[in-house]
């Protein structure tokens, strides 16, 4: 899918922000959700998102949701610190298949990495356990402040 659109109210992240689909939820307030990606491109990958916003990438988003949404990844970000003590965190965002994109609702990835460990391709990762992503997101949720 190119820049160019409409917002798919159907999507996968649309469906979990309704409990259609389950998630390891990391941290959630009215405006955003903070989960695990499921095809992680190293341990503790999570992603935030918009709970209201039908911005499709960071181009359509309005100036409110940014702000609340850039705040949910530095709150996030640091609890990812403090639970997975990594030596530097990937914070990114795609924009239109050309670019990476696979999901076509705003959201930022935040990716631990370690110094001894490589970065796991976009998209191809192998499926995580749900158990294990669920004790992540949890251990996570501990360092939220
Ligand atoms: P992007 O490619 O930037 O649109 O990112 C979408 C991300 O969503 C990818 O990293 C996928 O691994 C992840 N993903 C896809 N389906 C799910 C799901 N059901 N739960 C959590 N993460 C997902």
């Amino acid at each position: 899918m190119s820049l160019d659109g409409a917002y798919d109210p159907d999507n996968i992240f649309a469906k979990i922000i309704r409990r259609e689909l389950p998630s390891a939820i990391i941290y959630e307030d009215e405006e955003v959700l903070a989960f695990m990606d499921v095809f992680p491109q190293s341990k503790g990958h999570c992603l935030v998102i918009s709970k209201t916003s039908r911005a499709r990438n960071l181009l359509e988003a309005d100036a409110g949701t940014l702000n609340s949404l850039i705040a949910a990844v530095q709150k996030v970000t640091r609890a990812v610190r403090e639970a997975l003590d990594p030596d530097g965190i990937v914070v990114t965002q795609f924009n239109g298949a050309p670019a990476g994109q696979t999901v076509y609702h705003l959201h930022f990835h935040i990716i631990p990495r370690w110094l001894d460990q490589p970065l796991g391709r976009h998209g191809e990762g192998p499926m995580a356990d749900s158990t294990q992503l669920g004790d992540l997101a949890q251990l996570i949720a501990t360092r939220l402040t």
